[in-house]
């Protein structure tokens, strides 16, 4: 077809069809290359991915053949062109973001993400996404100018039932070549990276969808046998145990210090010969620290609120998106608040510097149990004072403590920081001068040790006000980071600096990325390093047992980490399983096994190996199922376990905490525990930050915002935090 020719066809309505198609082809080839992460090894994998947008493409868009209106009929070609074109366009901001593509249930939670997304999403453009945009900018334009002529001519139903018998021919073709390259693809194992990769986002939206209300239908036929089941299969978790550690801790406060997207690789690691972070460093061989070398995290989609929910509750996030947006609010949780509540007096509370709707914990906090949740609202407003996902942590340990030695002791409290998530970004200002970062050509890499070496010293400051308060007496503190900061395409530039080449590097190396720190840190207790392999779902068994509370009747699939007869595995939320001997993938023997201590992959399996691995694999996959069904059908409204008192979480609000515990402490007069009732006086001077932007405003530290005081609250206003958001979001 000459050039005369091909400007002529497209002046037809099937070549302004056809124009639109190809186009909106290269874009997704583009993308599919460009943004996502698919690991497409063999051509005939590429030839697959080329094809998979066509069929889906052609099914949508011939819809607007069938409007026998010329001018109908091309507006709906373009509108169904640029939805598809959005469907993309979303996925590519989301998968920079989480790394995986949008879900049914991520689009009908997203309300509840979005308030702290949208910053990001905007921060997360690139110009290259202009590409996505660009055909359907110049098409409309074309077709405005009247460069482009819409085809006048009549049009029966023979011509656009041709061109959705081909759209659907190329689909089933599309899945013939993807099924013969990998069998049993839309089978049992739902991996979305495959699915995009062999059939596009657009079947894979579509699949996703029915597979979302099959599951649906699957929750409500939930009963107590389901229930009986899991009782049945948890009561294993429950290990004897370990006499000198059980109560240990009895009665102490509880410090939960959350470091955001923190992996262990940055401890004890140097860069241009100096020490990342220090403090932690320190913290970990101290000798009154339990620390764990090979305590892996276990988060899926839901990342952060993963972790917090499997620190909480010792259950699985859920296998697709987040528990705590997805089932937040309506589930019934048994809860580290609740537990500690009944079983030690204690009271709850939560400081994070992002908006309290973020990931929904607003009303999973009160689910839960917690008393108080100290949000963005509760610290500085100054816009200088954020940056990227909330409050910078030096400044949200250094505001916090007026709050904090308000509550009543024992207290479970638990600190989420922020700044050191990706991007990583970080005010020239916060950057410590004598710490010279690495010159990698990742960014993302670089900044990473920046921010990490701004929490290190966060913690260093919080750490100095426990001690010097005597807080950290009658404390035990426990520090962990939630999830992987780097992703497995940036190991590969991270590998020499991890004593790796970046050549050898594979999924066993991957899989190690995914440790993270896990310290407990008490003046009583006598530290060590424990090599055990060990996961956030192990957490809070062990410490229900130093703090002499007994977990026998909690439904809970961790185990304690200290007792003797310890469970020596753990499995990835993806299943992957992690034990003493082995990293096996997700497909057990038929999968990759590799020797976890050397890392070499196991090719020939004896039978021992064997017999362990189909064991292990089987184990993994029992929790995760149990875990889902306990979870995904609310089971937990049905047990109510002896001595525990279900959680009323109308008793909360979050908006009035400040008043709320200075009234308990005059009605408690000198019975009061709170720290400023026991010295009678402020400990907040003895905070010292070196936070250059409260130089000059120490008296932040000291002094109560009249925004929470309570006194400026009038009808109108019990509601800050939109006033609040503004000057942030
Ligand atoms: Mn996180």
């Amino acid at each position: 077809m000459n050039k005369k020719n091909l400007t002529n066809f497209i002046q037809t309505r099937i070549g302004f069809f056809c124009l639109l198609l190809v186009l909106f082809a290269l874009k997704y080839i583009f993308a599919a290359y460009h943004d996502f992460n698919l690991g497409i090894s063999d051509p005939y994998q590429h030839i697959i991915m080329w094809l998979s947008p066509v069929g889906s493409a052609i099914l949508l868009m011939s819809i607007g053949l069938y409007f026998s209106k010329p001018l109908v009929s091309y507006c709906a070609m373009i509108l169904l062109d640029v939805a598809n074109s959005g469907l993309l366009f979303a996925n590519v901001l989301y998968y920079r973001q989480f790394s995986d593509f949008i879900t049914v249930k991520t689009i009908t939670n997203a309300g509840k993400v979005a308030p702290g997304l949208g910053k990001s999403a905007v921060a997360l453009l690139q110009p290259s996404d202009l590409l996505l945009w660009l055909d359907l900018i110049i098409i409309i334009i074309l077709l405005l100018a009247h460069k482009i002529r819409i085809d006048q001519k009549s049009f029966g139903l023979l011509t656009p039932f041709a061109v959705t018998s081909v759209g659907a021919l190329i689909l089933v073709l599309n899945v013939f070549l993807a099924e013969s390259s990998r069998p049993r693809l839309l089978g049992t194992t739902f991996d979305r990276s495959y699915i995009v990769k062999y059939l596009g986002i657009d079947t894979y939206t579509v699949y996703d969808a029915v597979k979302n209300e099959q599951t649906e239908q699957v929750n409500k036929n939930a009963n107590t046998a389901d229930l009986n089941k899991i009782l049945a299969y948890t009561k294993k978790n429950k290990l004897p145990v370990n006499t000198e550690y059980f109560g240990k801790e009895k009665g102490k406060n509880v410090i939960i210090i959350h470091l955001e997207s923190f992996q262990q690789f940055l401890i004890d690691l140097k860069i241009n010969g100096q020490e990342v972070t220090p403090y932690l460093n320190s913290l970990y061989h101290n000798k009154h620290t339990l620390s764990f070398a090979n305590f892996y995290h276990q988060v899926g989609i839901g990342r952060t609120s993963d972790a917090e929910n499997m620190l909480e509750t010792s259950t699985y996030g859920i296998s697709d998106g987040s528990l705590f947006t997805a089932m937040g609010s309506s589930n019934t949780f048994q809860a580290a608040p609740q537990i500690l509540r009944q079983h030690g007096n204690y009271t709850s509370a939560v400081f994070h510097g992002n908006v309290g709707t973020f990931w929904n914990r607003d009303d999973v906090y009160k689910n839960m149990g917690y008393n108080y949740f100290f949000d963005q609202n509760y610290f500085s407003h100054d816009k200088n004072d954020h940056i990227g996902y909330g409050i910078k942590d030096k400044i949200m340990f250094a505001e916090s403590i007026k709050y904090l030695e308000r509550i009543q002791q024992p207290f479970y409290t638990k600190f989420i920081t922020v700044t050191n998530h990706t991007p990583f970004d970080m005010d020239e200002e916060d950057l410590d001068p004598s710490f010279k970062t690495s010159d990698t050509s990742d960014k993302s890499i670089n900044n990473y040790f920046e921010t990490a070496h701004y929490l290190d010293q966060s913690i260093r400051e919080f750490f100095n006000y426990l001690k010097k308060s005597g807080l950290i007496k009658n404390t035990m503190v426990v520090i962990y980071g939630d999830h992987y900061g780097l992703t497995n395409s940036e190991n590969e530039t991270l590998a020499p600096m991890v004593g790796e080449s970046s050549d050898t590097w594979n999924a066993y190396n991957n899989v190690q990325m995914q440790r993270v720190p896990f310290m407990i840190h008490a003046p009583n207790l006598k530290g060590k390093i424990k090599q055990e392999v060990a996961g956030e779902i192990d957490v809070l068994p062990t410490l229900l047992h130093l703090l002499g509370i007994s977990n026998r009747n909690y439904i809970q699939f961790g185990s304690d980490l200290l007792s003797p007869k310890y469970r020596p595995w753990l499995t990835f939320r993806n299943g992957t399983i992690v034990s003493q001997k082995y990293v096996i993938g997700g497909k057990g023997l038929k999968g990759i096994v590799y020797d976890r201590k050397s890392g070499k992959q196991i090719i020939n399996f004896t039978e021992q190996e064997k017999y362990e691995i189909t064991k292990l694999a089987k184990e993994g996959k029992m929790s995760l199922k149990y875990s889902d069904l306990l979870n995904n059908h609310n089971l937990l409204r049905l047990y109510t376990p002896s001595g525990f008192k279900p959680v009323d979480p109308t008793q909360f609000d979050y908006l009035t905490n400040y008043r709320q515990m200075e009234e308990l402490r005059q009605k408690l007069k000198n019975k009061s525990t709170a720290l400023i009732s026991k010295q009678r006086k402020s400990t907040t001077r003895l905070y010292k930050t070196d936070a250059t932007e409260l130089k000059g405003r120490e008296e932040e530290i000291t002094t109560i915002p009249e925004s929470v005081s309570g006194n400026h609250l009038t009808e109108k206003q019990t509601k800050p935090s939109k006033n609040h958001k503004k000057s942030y979001n």
